[in-house]
């Protein structure tokens, strides 16, 4: 579905980035596995390399636009074109009202949750126009459509992250760059295991999702993955919840 295409995943060390990571390799994408952390990163390419597919780790810390810069750059360099970006990378960040929300705490969350969307967009986007188009998918939240008391950053971070994606997606529709976001409810991950190990936490999540559980991983891979392929061909500019009914209510 993806053959001779070259995908970009951030924060594919982890998480739901490894997820998507691992289903553009299935479907035949080389893919650069971005993150911080090189040696998690290791464990992705891995993964990818024994099912037989083409991966490379590039570092690139996203709150950082030099990062971004470089990160779009090598993957060209590598692989000698760039034709779909999954922008992932994110954290949870302090949970506290607003009122009482750390300074440091806020600045740390958009660095990396809105401005770093927004860097690897910039850079990308060149790159994409280059190569006749491609695709661009933002991973936002649930908490981008609806608040969250204790979660101002996060909540107008991934705000923000869908109202960049409609901006560029009205941008640059015409020259062949299809740009969505998909919005996750609470997905097991290590970001939210914190909260899955509290036994009273885990419940208040789950029963916030009518479907009866929290998510998996591969399951928001699978719709990044269609919004990436040729299938989702008339589908620009919009946010798709990924998130077991939790925006239904
Ligand atoms: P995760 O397992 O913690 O993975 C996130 C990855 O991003 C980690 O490898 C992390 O590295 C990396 N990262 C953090 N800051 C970075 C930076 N400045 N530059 C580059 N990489 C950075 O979390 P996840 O649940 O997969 O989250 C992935 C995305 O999905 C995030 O944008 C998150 O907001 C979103 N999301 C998650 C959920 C959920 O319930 N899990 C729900 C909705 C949306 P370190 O581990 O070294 O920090």
């Amino acid at each position: 579905m993806l053959k001779s295409k070259v995908a970009l995943v951030t924060g594919a060390s982890s998480g739901l980035g490894r997820a998507v990571a691992v289903a553009y390799a299935r479907a035949g994408a080389k893919v650069v596995i971005s993150d911080l952390d090189a040696k998690t990163g290791a464990e992705t390419q891995a993964l990818i390399a024994a099912e037989g597919g083409d991966a490379r780790f590039i570092a690139a810390d996203v709150s950082k636009a030099e990062d971004c810069r470089k990160l779009v750059e090598q993957t060209v360099a590598h692989y000698g074109r760039l034709d779909i970006a999954c922008n992932n990378a994110g954290i949870g960040g302090d949970m506290a009202p607003t009122a009482d929300y750390p300074v440091a705490g806020w600045d740390k969350v958009i660095a990396v949750n809105l401005s770093g969307v927004f860097y690897c967009m910039k850079y990308e986007i060149p790159a994409l126009l280059k190569g006749g188009g491609g695709v661009i998918v933002n991973m936002a939240s649930i908490l981008g459509a609806v608040g969250m008391a204790a979660t101002p950053a996060y909540s107008a971070a991934k705000h923000g992250v869908l109202g960049l994606t409609k901006a560029a997606a009205l941008e640059y529709g015409a020259q062949g760059l299809r740009i969505n976001a998909v919005g996750p409810g609470f997905i097991s991950t290590p970001m939210i295991s914190h909260l899955e190990q509290d036994p009273a936490a885990n419940q208040q999540l789950v029963s916030l999702h009518p479907i009866g559980r929290l998510g998996r991983p591969e399951e928001v891979a699978e719709l990044v993955l269609w919004l990436s392929s040729p299938a989702a061909s008339f589908v620009t500019g919009s946010y798709y919840p990924v998130d077991g009914g939790y925006l239904a209510r």
